[in-house]
Formats: structure tokens, sequence, C-alpha cells
């Protein structure tokens, strides 16, 4: 039986805008799932059953009286706890921000609703991003839906795992360093990192801010494109000085095809450290998806990718560090009682409301920015960066977009990874993109055969190439045959129609 929770964003829009559904009806099923299904996978921290409600009856009034409806109209959608909404908390899944109610919407959050999204609630994530499996969060683990033993990856684990449980169709995550790429892929759903600046980043909590940038996950690829049309809306936001005008229209363009395009395949990424038979697998089916579809395989060489943990983990933690300065306890934030002096008052406040991970960042780019320190590290990753940049430059001269792994294995267990140098390593795939700036997609691209957990391909493409690299994705989902998959998961507690 067909129910409201196996349905992509697009086939709800169209069901509402035609009325053969109101949006109050997929709320209440979105909700319904999510009711069901929490206990077991926790992807949210706030349920926010009223504004949903409301906004899919302002949805349902605006068809009533005749007006046209948005893209999303009545498409529940989750926001990554990260992103300000009205009416709810903002809590970066921090002790830091426990009550702290959001006074403003952040843009991206804004152009979703005006483009008639329903907003169910904000999803669980690593504190303040820090992380690759939403373990860190101050208030519960998410649960991947596909292994409930497994950790969705993270940092925008609570999106991913909404997503795949099949709580909402849609849901909005932020990407430093692979946090919308790795939870996806962990969790079987299509997750887009747009290009640096094609997404506002206005009332995102900033982690490194030459890297941050808001990207959709979605159960398949045409509806993280539609996510695009709308989070690009009215183009450049003057509220966020990277934010840029993108001349692009994502769905229109999504069937266009691949045939006669070049993809690239570096030959060393094949070989990097940690990466199991069944993503090398997965990566070869996509390879032979692409070219059945009529594209070419050329090999690239990146010869600085290599240096990208070791860059990032320099730039991240100064960038962090710098941004995380104002949670003082002062303005906001979590504020230790009782203390006698200013100093006193936020160093305890720090101390207690930061958890493990945020104060590891901060505290390595506290060193990193000390004087003496500063030229030895902070430079040469600034070097780096460079050097990645210009070989990603030098690759798409010979090819449209770089097809490479997006995690080097499939979901790993709660606890199964505590060295905080071995997560970092769950980024190798991830991270060069962000240093670079350009857009990158994760696609399913089926189960492995040795985890039966999902697995994906990554596409990377030139910045503001995200419409063509939307179109390569599109492509390997229905070559691979994995277009809109959802874990078993989805079938229980599931919401009729
Ligand atoms: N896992 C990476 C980190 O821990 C990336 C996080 C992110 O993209 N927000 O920094």
């Amino acid at each position: 039986m067909e129910t409201v929770d196996q349905l992509g964003s697009v086939e709800i829009a169209s069901a509402v805008a035609s009325g053969e559904l109101s949006a109050v009806e997929v709320a209440e099923a979105s909700l319904a799932a999510i009711e069901a299904r929490e206990p077991a996978v926790q992807a949210f921290i706030e349920v926010s059953a009223a504004l949903a409600l409301d906004a899919a009856r302002a949805t349902d009034a605006k068809r009533a009286a005749g007006e046209r409806l948005g893209p999303l109209a009545g498409v529940p959608v989750a926001f990554k706890d990260n992103m300000h909404l009205i009416g709810t908390h903002t809590t970066c899944a921090s002790r830091m921000l426990e009550d702290y109610e959001s006074v403003f919407t952040a843009t991206c959050v804004r152009r979703m609703l005006d483009a008639g999204a329903t907003p169910v609630g904000k999803a669980n994530m690593d504190e303040f991003a820090f992380g690759s499996s939403t373990e860190t969060s101050y208030f519960h683990p998410t649960m991947n839906p596909w292994d409930t033993g497994r950790v969705p990856g993270g940092s925008s684990g609570g999106s991913a795992a909404a997503v795949a449980a099949g709580e909402v169709p849609l849901a909005l995550g932020s990407d430093t360093g692979g946090s919308i790429r790795q939870p996806a892929s962990f969790c079987g759903v299509v997750g887009l990192k747009p290009s640096y600046g094609a997404v506002s980043r206005y009332g995102v909590v900033a982690f490194g801010s030459s890297l941050d940038q808001v990207g959709p996950l979605g159960r398949t690829v045409a509806d993280v494109a539609v996510a695009m049309d709308a989070l690009t809306a009215g183009g450049r936001d003057p509220l966020d000085s990277t934010s840029r005008d993108l001349d692009a229209a994502f769905s229109a363009t999504l069937d266009q095809g691949i045939e006669g395009m070049r993809f690239g395949v570096v030959a060393d990424l094949m070989e990097a450290e940690g990466l199991t038979e069944e993503v090398r697998a997965g990566l070869r089916l996509a390879e032979r998806a692409l070219e059945d579809a009529g594209a070419t395989r050329v090999e690239v060489e990146l010869p600085n990718i290599s240096s990208a943990i070791a860059a990032y983990y320099v730039l991240g933690p100064c960038e962090a560090f710098s941004n995380l300065a104002r949670f003082d306890g002062v303005r906001y934030g979590y504020q230790e009682p009782g203390c006698a002096t200013l100093a006193e008052q936020t160093a305890k406040s720090r101390a207690r409301g930061f958890g493990m991970e945020a104060k590891r960042r901060q505290m390595l780019g506290a060193y990193l920015l000390a004087s003496g320190v500063y030229e030895q590290y902070y430079y040469p990753a600034q070097q780096v960066r460079s050097l990645i940049t210009a070989d990603y430059e030098r690759a798409f001269e010979s090819c449209d977009v770089i097809l490479m792994p997006t995690s080097p294995r499939a979901a790993f267990a709660f606890g199964e990874i505590s060295d905080p140098t071995q997560m970092y390593l769950s980024d190798t795939f991830t991270i060069s993109n962000n240093i670079a700036g350009s857009c990158a997609i994760s696609v399913p691209v089926g189960l492995g055969a040795q985890s039966g957990l999902p697995i994906a391909a990554q596409l990377q493409g030139p910045a503001f190439a995200d419409a063509l690299l939307l179109r390569f994705a599109r492509v390997l989902e229905v070559q691979v045959g994995t277009l809109g998959v959802a874990p078993s998961f989805a079938g229980k507690g599931s919401v009729p129609r």
C-alpha cells in the first residue's frame, strides 16, 4: 500500500497542489510517523507539531483561495538544530544552548517555508557540528534506521536518519567537512553539499566560516533538486556576504542526461586507508552506470588531497575557536550560577556548557592561533588549501565531475570509534571539497555485500556546477536502481495514506 511516508517531496507537492492530499493530512502523517518511530530512531531534538500544523493549514488556505502554491507545498521538512527558526529552540545539540530560543529565522529555513514547506522539527546533530557520528550530541544519540545498533553518521545525523526512517521526505543539514554527505551515505539517502556561497548561511550557527555550507538531504535526487530551487529562489542573500546569485534551474534541467560528458576517477583514492572492499565494489557499479548513460571515464589526479585532513584540522579548529568565543554565558548560553567574578563565571560556564569534542576543537584552535604557532601551522594549512584548489581546477579541465567514495566504509556501531583521530578519517573523501569550495553529492549505490548496509558514491563538481552535478546524480540513482530506496524500518509503524 502506498503511504504518505513513502512519497518524495515532488509527489507530495504536486498532490497538495492538485488537492489530492491536503497539507494538513501530510503534516499529520509525518507527525504520526515521527511519533511511531522516534522511540527507535531519536532523530529529533524538538518536534514542532503546532508550527507544522499552522503552516500546513496556511498552505491549504492558500490553495482554497486559488493562490499559486510553492514547489514544496505541504512537504514536511526537518531542520538541523543549528538553524534558527522562530518558535523553536536552536541548541546545536549543546548544553550551552539548551534553553536558547530562536529570535529570528535563518534565510535557508525562511526560503523553504516560503516555498510551502511544513516545519516539523529540529534534527539532532553532533554538538556544534563537531563529529561524524552524532554521538557528541548533549541530548541523546540518534540511531541509524537501517540498523539501530549503528550510528547515522554526523554531524547532520538527525537530518539523515529522519529522512531514512520515513519521518520526513526532506531535511536540511550543514557541511563543513562532510556533515551532509557522510550521514547521507550511512543512512542510504541523497545529500548535497552545494558550492560555497550557493546557499545563504545567515541564521545558521557558524562552525568554520570559510568552509560551512547548508544543503538538503532527501530520499531522491529530485527531492534535493527541488530544495535547491527553493533555497536559491530570490538570489543572493544580502545578509550573508559570501552568498552569490546562482543562475541555475535545478529541477528543470535534472533529466537532461550526461551523454558525451566526462567523469574523472582518481586512482590513488581507491587505495586510501580504511577503504572497504564493498565500497570499492559500489564505486565500480557507479562507474559502469555512468558509462552506460553515455559518459566517458577519464583518469585524473588530485596530488595534494592526502594533506586535506591535516589542513582541515588546522583551519577548522581555528575558525571554530573564533566563532565559539561568543558563547560566554553572558549574553546567551549556559551561565554557571553563584560565581564571584566574571572570569570565574566565564570559565565555569564554558567548562560546563561545552562537551568534550567542542572543548578539544576550541583548545586546538586557541593553541594554533597563538603567535609563534600560527606561523607554523595556519600559514602552511592555507598554502595546502591553495594547492588543493589548484588540483581541482586542473582536474576539472579534463572532466565534468569526479567520482569517488563518500565514506571509506558503511555505518559503524555505537562506541566503535573512540579515538578522535580515527573518527577524523571518516572525512578522508569529503573534506577536500569544502577546502576547495566546490560542490559534491552523496548518492546511494546499494547495500554492501559484507555489511548489508547502505553504500554510497560521491560526485564532486566545480564551484557553481551544482545543477550539472545533480544531473549526474540523477543518472546514477536511476541506473544503479537505488531511486528512493528506504530501509525496511520505514515499513514498521507506517502510516496508511
Ligand atoms: N566530521 C567533520 C568534523 O568533525 C565534519 C563536520 C562537519 O562537516 N560539520 O569536523
